[in-house]
């Protein structure tokens, strides 16, 4: 048998007042974390500080080993991200020059 449509409006509302008082310790625990600074929304991977700053840098990297001693660096400027609490520092490799340290990675592999 069907349920009149005010009985499957009840039930609605009582799953949820169910789901809305589950949910409420986790909105509590969210709303009272650390703020992060503006572009940091990762706690530090290392050490869970959230006392992070963004830098900008200029990086050379250098492919290891003596049959590489000829290869010129691949040139990142990268946004940084420091844990000031431990020194972890993290940025992302843009894709062109991803490609250039893969490619040569290929390269040495075959
Ligand atoms: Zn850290």
């Amino acid at each position: 048998m069907l349920a009149e449509p005010h009985e499957l409006l009840e039930k609605q509302a009582e799953s949820h007042e169910k789901a809305e008082s589950a949910l409420r310790p986790v909105k509590a625990l969210y709303l009272s974390r650390p703020r992060f600074p503006s572009g940091i929304d990762m706690p530090c991977k290392s050490c869970g500080s959230v006392n992070q700053s963004e830098f900008r840098a200029e990086m050379g990297i250098h492919f290891p080993g003596l049959k590489n001693i000829d290869k010129p660096a691949v040139w990142v400027f990268p946004k940084l991200f420091v844990c000031l609490d431990c020194g972890t520092a993290e940025f992302a490799v843009p894709e062109a020059e991803l490609r250039l340290l893969a490619k040569d990675d290929d390269a040495a592999a075959g």
